[in-house]
């Protein structure tokens, strides 16, 4: 293992002293406690407190004892478990918090420090995002967003392969969890596009790890929940960029023939291959988001919906450059050859690459201008089995959706390939070759009820588990050992044993509730 000396500066006994939530009072104690020469912004004023303790899940309070703005890695690693030390713990949990865009208190610490990832990204030299000389690959504070990679990456004229929806996230966030979006069928999440990381275990050592280097604490980390370290940087790996997409939305009456041509296009290998595939649905009962379709045709868009009920909309896109511009409508034009699409049911934007990975920025300010963003949502993430999606489609979107009387936010419907994931990572997926990214979006407020909505949540997940529908939860959040462990399944063990390997006194991450 690759650790560094210099984190035995501060002892345990130094930490009992200085850190249990009880002594956290003020910034003054903090001062007068800790070792002038570490020089730590801890901050424990009612509004920082207040912003760690929530996030954009609006659903959860969790007040941290302080939170840790740090300037360099070291300083991250002083919050850590001294291994060296004979005595008991420190006691006070630790959690790292990119964006905070978890949903229900993951990047919390009751009482604990929050370590405010971005304050090391926006001081990390010589800068947050640096791309190496030949564009293969970036060096990321993990504190810095997707947003900003992205940016970087560009102005070099490359990009990184595989993006979440939304860019605004912390990478060391996303790598978390396991970041997914249109590109995972063919490039896999994002924790499959990582080369290295820099990570501070529980234990304090300062561990560099890759494939070949560590491997146990690389694969652990990505999809690893914070529970083993806290990443400080990755390697991200890009490719030449293109400049501008066409981005396509195709609408589909009939479910089978969406599937099956979602299913088709994420197996195709030749030119005809798209290069992002995601599918929503638009429902009767919900509000029907035409802003994407020409005006010409909204209304007949939202007929659609209502004679149908359900429209399932198949969206892709196909990036492209000058050098690939002479070809681009010939291709678009054989791919809805081959699928029989016709016109009137397909519709095409053609928007710069950087516009089309930030498309769901428009919808963020669309929903902060309306005042519903920061609303609490009960979002429900998952991953169902190719073979039983039928069956999910009948008795969770037909038969518990479609019969609410109204819907909120959108549903997100796609299929993507189990072989972009690598097994040795923590991220848990189901057991099948394509599986289908299902993402119930819902948003509280107006005229809908948390309560109702939560409610849904409860028998869309009964309705899986009464009919032997063998789901994986994404982004989830449970509250019971033998949940966890019915989680992670056959890798519960590995799991378990790198929690002891890497953060044995069970200090990171406490908000995800697994081993607390
Ligand atoms: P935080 O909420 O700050 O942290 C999440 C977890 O990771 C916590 O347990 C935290 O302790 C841990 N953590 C954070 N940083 C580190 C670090 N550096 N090292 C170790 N652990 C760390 N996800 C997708 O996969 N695809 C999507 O398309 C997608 N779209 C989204 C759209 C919106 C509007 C929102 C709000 C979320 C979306 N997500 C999506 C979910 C998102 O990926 C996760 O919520 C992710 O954790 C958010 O990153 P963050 O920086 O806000 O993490």
């Amino acid at each position: 293992m690759t650790t560094n000396p210099s984190l035995s500066i501060i002892t345990l006994m130094t930490l009992l002293m200085c850190l249990t939530p009880t002594l956290i009072k003020s910034e003054e104690s903090i001062d007068v406690l800790l070792p002038i020469s570490l020089n730590l912004t801890v901050l424990t004023d009612p509004f920082s407190i207040s912003a760690a303790s929530r996030d954009f899940g609006n659903i959860t309070d969790v007040n941290p004892g302080a939170v840790l703005c740090p300037s360099t890695p070291a300083e991250v690693a002083h919050f850590s478990y001294d291994s060296e030390s004979t005595t008991s713990s420190p006691g006070f949990k630790v959690a790292a918090r990119g964006q905070g865009h978890s949903l229900r208190g993951q990047a919390s610490a009751p009482g604990g420090v929050v370590v405010n990832m971005t304050c090391l990204a926006k001081t990390a030299k010589p800068a947050a995002v640096v791309v190496l000389a030949d564009g293969t690959y970036a060096d990321v504070a993990a504190g810095a967003m997707w947003v900003e990679v992205l940016e970087a990456a560009l102005a070099r004229g490359v990009s990184p392969v595989t993006f979440t929806d939304y860019l605004y996230l912390s990478v060391g966030g996303t790598l978390s969890n396991a970041g997914i979006g249109g590109q995972v069928f063919r490039h896999g999440p994002q924790i499959s596009n990582v080369h290295e990381l820099d990570v501070i275990t529980g234990k304090g050592d300062m561990v560099t790890c890759s494939p070949k280097l560590n491997p146990e604490l690389f694969y652990g980390v990505l999809g690893g929940l914070g529970q083993f370290g806290i990443i400080t940087r990755a390697r991200i790996a890009l490719e030449h960029a293109p400049t501008r997409a066409k981005w396509i939305r195709i609408l589909y009456s009939d479910f089978s023939a969406f599937t099956r041509d979602q299913e088709r296009l994420i197996s195709m290998a030749n030119d005809l291959r798209v290069d992002f595939l995601e599918g929503q649905l638009m429902m009767s009962n919900g509000i029907v988001d035409t802003s994407f379709f020409p005006l010409s045709d909204q209304t007949r868009v939202v007929s659609l919906v209502n004679d149908h009920r359900i429209i399932y909309v198949l969206e892709v896109a196909k990036y492209y450059d000058t050098t690939t511009l002479p070809i681009i409508e010939q291709v678009i034009d054989r791919l809805t050859r081959t699928l029989g699409i016709t016109s009137e049911f397909m519709f095409v934007q053609d928007v710069p690459y950087f516009d089309f990975l930030n498309r769901v920025r428009n919808e963020e300010d669309k929903l902060r201008s309306i005042g519903l963003w920061e609303v609490p949502h009960p979002w429900l993430n998952m991953f169902v089995p190719r073979s039983r999606i039928l069956d999910f489609h009948e008795g969770v979107i037909k038969g518990l959706l479609l019969n609410q009387t109204a819907t909120s936010g959108v549903t997100l419907f796609y299929p993507t390939n189990r072989k972009k994931w690598n097994n040795l990572m923590s991220a848990m997926i189901p057991n099948e070759d394509v599986f289908y990214v299902i993402g119930f979006l819902q948003s509280a407020g107006g005229s809908h009820n948390f309560e109702e909505l939560e409610n849904l949540n409860d028998r869309i997940i009964n309705f899986c588990d009464n009919s032997g529908i063998k789901i994986k939860e994404y982004l989830m959040h449970y509250t019971r050992k033998e949940d966890w462990i019915k989680h992670f399944g056959p890798k519960w063990n590995d799991f378990s044993r790198r929690k002891m390997m890497f953060d044995p006194e069970k200090l990171l991450s406490p908000g995800q509730d697994i081993f607390s």
